[in-house]
This record gives C-alpha cells, structure tokens and sequence, in this order.
C-alpha cells in the first residue's frame, strides 16, 4: 500500500498572524511571468468562478470547464440565507476571533484550526470585494449593510441578499469571470464533463473530457488542475442539492491517488420540505435564516391529529427554546436535526408520516407586522406556498431534516493542495474547513474565500516553482493511455443493456442502504 504523507503544511508560528506571514513567503510570478502557465479549473460554481477570475487577473491563462451550459447554472446559485463575515457591523461584539472559535466549536472540534483561523480573516474581504462588484446585499433603512444570525451562534454577521444570497454572489463572480472572458484570459468550456485527471510523473498535468453535446472526448494539458466540483450529497439520492451535483470529477481524482478525508461527515438540514411520496428525486430546502422569527415546535401529546391553530400554547413543546434557553431555535443544524428526529421517534410528529415539525411564524406576524415577514422572507414563502399549496403566513412550515452539504472531500492541505502535486480541490469540493459540521452561512464564505483569497496566493507559489509545460502536451503517451481508458469504460458501459434507467438503479440502492 502507498504510504502518504497527511502533513499539513501549515507553517508554525503565531495563529493570529500565520498567515499575513506565511504570504510573505510565498513566491510570486509578474503577470508576464505568469502568462506562460496555464491552469485548468473544473467547476464554475462560486469556488471556481472566483479563481478562475483572479488567476486571469493575475496573468495566468485559465481553461475553465463545466457541465453546466453557463457559470450561472451553477448549484450555488441555490444558496439562500446568507454569508458570515466578521464584520461586527452590529456592534453586537463579533470577531475574526469569535467567528474563528464559533466555526470550530460549531463543527465539533474536527476542523484544521490554521484554515478556520484564515478563513475567519478572510471573510470581512469578501464582503469589501462583492460590494465592490455591486452585489446588492441587503441593507438598512439608513443605508448600512444589514445582518442576521444563523444557527450556533449569538451574534448577527450573516450578509445577505434575500433568498437568493447565492445567485446574487454568482453573479459578481460570473461578471468577474465574464471580464476575463473578453479579454481571452479564460476560455470556458460549457457542457463539457471532466472524466479524468492525467498524471506526468506523478503531477497532475491535464484532464479528459467529454463534450456533453456531440459526446466527442478530448484531453486537455495545464500546468496544474484545480477542482472546484461541489459536494456529493446526491450520493443519498434525496438531497436539497441540485440533480446535476455528482461526485464523479472528485472519484476520479480519488482513483488517480487523491485521498478523501471525512466522507461520512455529512450535514443533516433541520428545516426541508418533508418527503412526501415515492417519485420524488430531490428535498427543497427552506433556508435557516427562517429560524431568526420562526418558532420550531410540536404537540406536547403523542399522535396528536388536531390542525395546528386548534392546539393550545401550554400543549405545544417548543423543545429547542426548552433545551436550549441560550441559542432557542438557532442551535447548529446538527443539533437541531438530532432533536427533530428525536421527537418524531417519539410519535410526536406531525403531518401524514409523522416525520416532520412545525416552524411557525405566528408570534413574529403578531409583533412584527406581517410586512415585515414578507419583506425579510417573502420569496422563500412562495416558495414553501408553491411546493406544498399551504400558505405560512396562516399555518406554521411543515419541516423535517433532510441530507444538504458534504463537509468532506478531498483531503487538501494548507496550500489546498490534494494529495497529488498539482492537482488543487477548493469550495465544498475539499474537506478542509467544517469539521463534523458546517455552520450556517459559512459554505459561500469559504468557497470564495478558496477562489478570490487563498489559491490565486499558493497556486502561483506552486506555479512559481514549476518549469512552464510552454506546449500542448496532449500527445504524450499518459494522455493517450487515459483517453483510450476512459473511451474503453463508456463503451463497456454502453454495451450493459439494462432495463433500468441510472436514476432507478441509484433509487433502489438508496432503499437497500436504508434497508
Ligand atoms: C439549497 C441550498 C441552499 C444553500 N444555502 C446556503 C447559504 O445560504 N449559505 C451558505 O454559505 N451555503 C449555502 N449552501 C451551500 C453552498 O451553496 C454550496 O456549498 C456552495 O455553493 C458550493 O459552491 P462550489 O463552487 O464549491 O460548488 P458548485 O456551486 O456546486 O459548483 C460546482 C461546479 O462544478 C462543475 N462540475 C462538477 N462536476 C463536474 C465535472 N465532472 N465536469 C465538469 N464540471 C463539473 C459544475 O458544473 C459547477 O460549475 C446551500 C446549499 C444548498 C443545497
């Protein structure tokens, strides 16, 4: 078996000014320097759009691909509440410092503390950057940026743009992206399919794709592959993430000797629509941001059939307000999944199943005026309105936990680096940040923290190190050898002639895993 080498590369010193220090260090390339590299980034969600943007600002030539037929396709575009920043603009005593402790407390003590510390940094740059692309966050009467909380912690310092906080991100990086773009600095390549990762001498030096329109399959050389391929919830088959999310781009790389660390640590969503029927292929989430104003609870009495409004306020258990006076219903989602399901197995839930809770905004409608309810949150409850035909502004959400991020990945150390010199994974592609679980708000900010803050740094040190390929490598025998390979398994797979659809095979080993 191969041995490998898990070190970090985090450099020793002070955790507060490691890495200000440590980018000291760091080599850099002049844009003319760095216009003889070129660097293929797969994935343009916000992770990689973000990178791809700012290694083409730096001179880098970029080679961007996805199976999406634009960036702005990307799943994080699905993202709703929000994204953490440091920012302390409420006054309300937030710090990189406690941004830092929250997110490793929050993720169960199983994060690298040298990235979380970064990253904490980092998060009050993002936010000068978006702004700086005019992404409209949402902002007071008097014209300041305004914040909410989001599970596990006690302050405001979720920036935000409505429900619709991802696309309005994706759409800052995908104008930065599309900059570079014009200037040829990246070429993007839409609807095409990374199907493996080519290793020269044990460095990731090139990829091959399929073209998803006329199936055609090419190999492509760079001098280094970053992925920016998103998680892998899909594996559960029901998840609140987009159809489109595989994990296929981070299993080959695996395959190639790229480790995955913490595979099972994978976040449970406390507040989804409910399952409700057998042909369902995805989960909706409704965004935690919900938890600000709405109330969790469910009947004190098991099995209680009765609607809603016709139970009394002494005989329902708000238990998170109950077991947890300090947070009430903004504990982290582990948590507030844990209880969920607990109280459901208790034969305290609600709906048809039995498998879901109530959210309830009746007490913040009563104090707050249903206007602002509807101005804070308003498209998430058409949403819900849309999906389930019940209108929340007059009966409480119908929630139930369901499958929504991957907090592992592939190993990546402090550069971001894969076990595989040259071959780069960041956003929620690696396993970094989150330990055992992610907070709330925190996937956007470390996804562009990955792109716009950490790799353009380490990938031009790496890149700095390295002779330029100068020429198209593609005819090299480890390109041919992994062209054939891959033609030889579509053609193997192509021969199967199965009766069923992948969808159903990937339905039925679902129910056989849950017995
Ligand atoms: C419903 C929902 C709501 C969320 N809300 C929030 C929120 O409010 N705040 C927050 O912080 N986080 C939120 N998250 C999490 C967050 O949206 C994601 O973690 C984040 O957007 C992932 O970004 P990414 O760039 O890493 O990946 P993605 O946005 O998933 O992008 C992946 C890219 O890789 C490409 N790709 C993948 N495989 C291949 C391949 N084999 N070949 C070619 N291209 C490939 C895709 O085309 C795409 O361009 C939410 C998640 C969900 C599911």
């Amino acid at each position: 078996m191969t041995d490998y080498n898990l070190f970090s590369k985090a450099p020793d010193g002070d955790l507060y000014t490691k890495w200000e220090d440590y980018k000291k260090n760091l080599k850099t390339l002049s844009p003319e320097e760095a216009n003889k590299y070129k660097v293929i980034v797969i994935g343009t969600g916000l992770a990689g759009a973000s990178a791809s943007a700012t290694l083409a600002e730096q001179g880098f030539n970029v080679h961007a691909f996805s199976f999406h037929e634009s960036p702005r396709r990307a799943h994080s575009i699905a993202a709703q509440g929000g994204i953490n920043a440091a920012k302390n603009y409420k006054g309300d005593g937030d710090s990189i410092m406690r941004l830092f402790y929250d997110t490793i407390k929050g993720g169960d003590f199983r994060s690298r503390e040298d990235n979380v510390y970064r990253l904490a940094e980092i998060s009050k740059n993002i936010i000068d950057q978006c702004v700086a692309q005019g992404v409209p966050f949402a902002r007071e009467y008097g014209g300041l940026l305004d914040n909410r909380s989001f599970g596990g912690v006690q302050v405001s310092r979720t920036f935000y743009a409505r429900g619709q906080t991802g696309q309005q991100l994706l759409l800052g990086a995908y104008s930065a992206l599309s900059r570079q773009l014009e200037k040829k600095k990246v070429i993007f390549y839409p609807r095409h399919d990374m199907l493996d990762v080519v290793l020269v001498d044990g460095k990731a030096k090139g990829i091959v794709t399929r073209n998803l329109i006329n199936g055609e399959i090419k190999t492509h050389s760079a001098d280094i592959v970053i992925l920016a391929t998103g998680g892998y919830s899909n594996v559960y088959y029901l998840s609140t993430n987009a159809m489109a999310s595989n994990v296929t781009a981070n299993w080959r790389a695996h395959r190639k000797g790229a480790l995955f660390a913490n595979p099972s640590f994978t976040q449970i969503h406390p507040t989804c629509i409910p399952v409700k029927n057998d042909f369902q292929s995805k989960l909706t989430l409704m965004s935690e941001s919900l938890r600000n104003d709405g109330r969790v609870w469910v009947p004190k009495k098991k099995n209680d059939q009765r609607k809603p409004i016709d139970i009394p306020e002494e005989e329902r258990d708000y238990y998170l307000e109950r077991i947890y006076p300090a947070f009430g219903n903004l504990v982290p989602r582990d948590v507030a999944s844990r209880r969920a399901k607990e109280v459901c197995d208790e034969g305290r839930g609600i709906g048809p199943t039995g498998f879901a809770v109530y959210l309830d905004f009746q007490k913040a409608i009563e104090e707050k005026g249903e206007d602002f309810i509807r101005e804070k949150y308003g498209n998430l409850f058409d949403m819900y309105q849309n999906i389930t035909d019940e209108n929340p502004y007059k009966t409480p959400m119908k929630i139930y936990p369901a499958v929504h991020y991957t907090m592992g990945g592939l190993w990546v150390d402090y550069n971001l680096m894969t076990t595989i010199e040259g071959l780069f994974s960041i956003g929620e592609s690696n396993f970094s940040d989150h330990g055992a679980n992610r907070l709330g708000a925190s996937a956007l900010m470390q996804g562009l923290a990955d792109g716009y803050f950490v790799i353009p740094h380490t990938a031009m040190d790496f890149l700095a190190k390295e002779t330029p390929l100068t020429k198209d490598i593609t005819e090299r025998r480890e390109f041919k050898e992994a062209e054939e390979k891959t033609k030889n398994e579509i053609a193997k797979l192509m021969k199967v002639d199965g009766k069923l659809a992948v969808d159903e095979v990937h339905k039925r080993a679902r129910k056989d895993s849950l017995g």
